[in-house]
């Protein structure tokens, strides 16, 4: 088994971003009012994401960081999966290429319990100090797997991939709070807000009245969310931030509408700020495609289309009056 976790450890968490954002959606999905994360030296020497969420029981640690082992299907089938997790492979993956605790204490517990995984081998569980919720710490990504660690990249890349995730995530849950500590310093620090103050406290180079909200129904499809208006003009996709049915992706599909509604007003490698969210029925989307989980398959591709272009286009036209 130890073998199987390496192999997906490599496919599951190429990089500490893969790390944090698979451990931010494990808090997101267990309630978590407020998330904290510390990195440092991007994320490669330590990842700590720390939760105010159900936390789990003494009993089911070790079953969190076995394979397959999810709490997470419930009545669903795979095609109507809600939460951001269901493959129970991320904590085993992660235990198998680095060093990993978990610290965790639920509600009616009298205190907080703690397991270790490293390289693989499961240290049974202890009573721990802890606070309600869970914390979960990453130590030496990749000591266990030294041809995957030479991939990695600086720091400083690392870590602004792990920022972009945190982003990403922090955009699609405005009504939860997020700390993000850089090497010891606090750089972010979100209070529960509306969409539109997440949007711009995640990138202060925009400013208020440069953000055209969006609304928009096309039968069964729903889109919402921010649009940059033409002044914005960056030279960076990290404004473009997508969320289908409550799940951040980076569809290809998406993104070129996305394209081709500002094609008229903005220049080549130039980008807006789209905080796009689509809503549809679950068996109209699969999200099982790619294993990190960010790529989809639409039933009506072409109908998802239609409404990015033509709510930008429409949007961008009120926008300038
Ligand atoms: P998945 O999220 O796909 O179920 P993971 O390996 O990410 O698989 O997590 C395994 C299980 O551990 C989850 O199903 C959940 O029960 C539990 N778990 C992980 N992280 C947390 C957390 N922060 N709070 C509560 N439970 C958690
Ligand atoms: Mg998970």
């Amino acid at each position: 088994e130890h073998t199987v976790n390496l192999i997906a450890a490599g496919e599951v968490i190429e990089r500490p971003a893969a790390v944090v954002k698979e451990l931010v959606e494990n808090a997101l999905d267990a309630g978590a009012g407020r998330i904290e994360i510390n990195l440092d030296n991007g994320g490669i020497d330590h990842i700590q994401v720390i939760d105010n969420g159900c936390g789990i029981e003494a009993a089911d640690l070790p079953l969190a960081v076995s394979r397959h082992c999810t709490s997470k299907l419930f009545e669903d089938d795979l095609v109507n999966i809600k939460t951001l997790g269901f493959r129970g492979e991320a904590l085993p993956s992660i235990g198998a290429a680095a060093r990993l605790k978990i610290i965790s204490r639920v509600k009616s517990a009298e205190s907080a319990w703690q397991i270790s995984v490293e390289g693989g081998k499961i240290i049974n569980p202890s009573p721990a100090a802890g606070q309600m919720g869970t914390q979960v710490v990453v130590e030496d990504l990749f000591y266990a797997l030294p041809a995957r660690r030479k991939f990695l990249k600086t720091a400083r890349v690392e870590y602004n991939r792990c920022e972009m995730i945190i982003q990403r995530l922090a955009i699609s849950h405005p009504d939860v709070s997020f700390t993000l500590i850089k090497d010891g310093k606090t750089v972010l620090n979100l209070p529960i807000q509306s969409q539109k103050d997440r949007i711009l406290a995640v990138f202060s180079d925009i400013h208020d009245e440069e953000l055209i909200m969006l609304n928009f129904d096309r039968g069964d499809l729903k889109l919402s969310g921010f649009i940059s208006a033409p002044s914005v003009n960056r030279a960076t996709t990290n404004g473009q931030i997508m969320v289908v049915n409550d799940r951040p992706v980076a569809d290809p599909v998406m993104q070129m509408a996305i394209r081709v509604g500002y094609r008229q007003v903005l220049e080549k490698g130039r980008y807006p700020v789209a905080v796009l969210f689509l809503q549809l029925p679950l068996d109209q989307v699969d999200v099982n495609v790619h294993p990190a989980k960010t790529e989809l398959r639409f039933a009506d591709e072409a109908a998802v289309r239609a409404l990015i272009i033509g709510s930008i286009q429409k949007s961008l036209a009120i926008g300038a009056g």
